[in-house]
């Protein structure tokens, strides 16, 4: 099944998009939960991170050093920032295609909240 996330890689659907190449593309959170908030994903359609295979490591890698790239052209390398992946219902898992959150530009927290 199509997400919306493949539909904004392939550019049918609108996006802020910061940073495409032939693996990956980072977009602006339609919904920010942090002055900055990012979304990186494959180009190829991978649901979770369960998915992942060898054949994707580079892909992987480079969502990886581009959430990083992003993070110092919006000022906050310094300041500091989270890369957060989501897998299924337990994570909060919402669209089943990967993506890695960048968010930043003010104190988050803790990491998890204890409430159950
Ligand atoms: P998840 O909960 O799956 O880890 O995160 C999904 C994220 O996708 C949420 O932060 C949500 O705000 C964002 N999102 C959902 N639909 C859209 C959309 O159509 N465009 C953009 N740019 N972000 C979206």
């Amino acid at each position: 099944m199509t997400t919306i996330f493949e539909s904004i890689v392939k550019g049918e659907i609108p996006a802020t998009i910061l940073y495409q190449d032939e693996l990956v593309t980072a977009f602006r959170d339609i919904n920010p939960a942090a002055p900055t908030h990012v979304l990186i994903v494959p180009n190829r359609p991978i649901p979770t991170a369960n998915d992942l295979t060898e054949e994707d490591e580079v892909t992987a890698g480079r969502m990886m050093r581009v959430a990083a790239r992003i993070a110092a052209d919006e000022g906050i390398a310094e300041s500091g920032y989270r890369l957060i992946v989501n897998c299924n219902r337990d994570g909060g898992q919402e669209v089943y295609h990967l993506h890695m959150h960048l968010l930043g530009g003010r104190r988050l927290g803790p990491m998890v909240s204890r409430q159950t």
